[in-house]
C-alpha cells in the first residue's frame, strides 16, 4: 500500500508571501502578521468542523454498504499467509503492481515452507518488478522462517505477534487480523488516513489517530468492512487531487470546507 502522504494543499488567502532568505524569514517569522481582511475572512470561513452525529455516521456506512454490501479488497491472495505476503510487499507499491508479481509466486509458493524452498534469489527474482524488492525478498524469508519457528508455519492471530514479523507493522496486522480473520480492526492506509480527516470523521495527525479515532465513531455492524469501503471511497471517489464531489455518496454529510457541492 501507497505511503501515507498529507495533502500541503494550501488556500489562497492573499497574504504577502514570506521572503527567501533565511535571515529575512528569520526576521519576518517575529513580527507579527497583517491581519489582512481576506486572511481574517478565510479564517473566519474555516472554524473548526462540527463533529459527526452518531445518526450521521450511520447514514453515511448504511449508503456505502447499500451501494456495495460486500466489498473486496483488491490484493490477491490465497489463504492468510499469502494475504501477509501480498500486505508486505504492498508497502510503498500499488495493488496491481504487486499482483501482477505475487501471480506467478503464489502458483509455486503459498505456504512458509514453499517460500523456504524457493530461497531468497528465486523470490527475488519474481518480485522484481516491485520497488524495494531486495529488501522485500528478504522479509518474506524471514518472516516465513519465523512463522515455521514459532507459530507452526501459521498466521499468528494477534497483532501484537503479526508486528513481530519482518516487514509487518501495525497496517500488515490489521489488514490481516480484518481480511483473514474477520476481526473489527481498521487499517489506515493513505486512502483512509485522508478520508478520515477531509470528512471530519476522524481527524488526526498520524495514522494511529485516526485508526483509533475511526474505531471510536463507527458502529460494530459495519467494522467488518469499513476498512474496504473507506479505502475503496478514497481510491475512487474522494481522490487526492480531484475528489468527485458531485458523484460522492457522502457529500451532504461530508465536512470538508472545499467540497466542490
Ligand atoms: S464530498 Fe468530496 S471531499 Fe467530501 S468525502 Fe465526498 S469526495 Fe471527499
Amino acid at each position: 500500500m501507497a505511503k501515507i502522504i498529507r495533502s500541503q494543499r494550501t488556500k489562497k488567502t492573499g497574504v504577502q508571501s514570506v521572503p527567501k532568505s533565511p535571515a529575512k524569514k528569520a526576521v519576518a517569522k517575529s513580527l507579527p502578521k497583517p491581519a489582512s481582511k481576506s486572511a481574517e475572512k478565510s479564517s473566519k470561513k474555516s472554524p473548526k468542523p462540527k463533529p459527526w452525529t452518531p445518526a450521521e455516521v450511520h447514514e453515511a456506512f448504511s449508503r456505502f454498504r447499500k451501494a456495495n454490501p460486500e466489498p473486496k479488497g483488491e490484493l490477491e491472495h490465497l489463504n492468510p499467509y499469502t494475504l501477509l505476503v501480498a500486505v508486505v510487499l504492498s508497502a510503498q507499491a500499488t495493488d496491481a503492481g504487486v499482483n501482477k508479481a505475487t501471480h506467478a509466486l503464489f502458483a509455486v509458493a503459498d505456504t512458509p515452507q514453499k517460500m523456504l524452498a524457493l530461497g531468497e534469489d528465486k523470490v527475488r527474482d519474481y518480485i522484481k518488478t516491485i520497488g524495494l524488492y531486495r529488501n522485500k525478498a528478504r522479509n518474506v524469508i524471514a518472516l516465513s522462517e519465523k512463522l515455521i519457528a514459532e507459530f507452526g508455519g501459521e498466521v499468528p492471530r494477534t497483532r501484537a505477534e503479526i508486528e513481530t514479523l519482518p516487514g509487518a507493522g501495525r497496517k500488515t496486522a490489521n489488514v490481516v487480523l480484518n481480511m483473514a480473520f474477520g476481526e473489527h480492526t481498521m487499517a489506515v492506509d493513505t486512502h483512509v488516513f485522508r478520508v478520515g480527516n477531509r470528512t471530519g470523521l476522524a481527524p488526526g495527525n498520524t495514522p494511529l489517530e485516526v485508526e483509533l479515532g475511526l474505531e471510536k465513531v463507527i458502529p460494530s455492524e459495519f467494522m467488518q468492512h469499513a476498512h474496504h469501503w473507506l479505502i475503496l471511497h478514497g481510491r475512487y471517489t474522494c481522490l487526492a487531487r480531484k475528489p468527485c464531489c458531485e458523484l460522492c455518496l457522502i457529500n451532504d454529510l461530508c465536512r470538508w470546507p472545499e467540497k466542490t457541492v
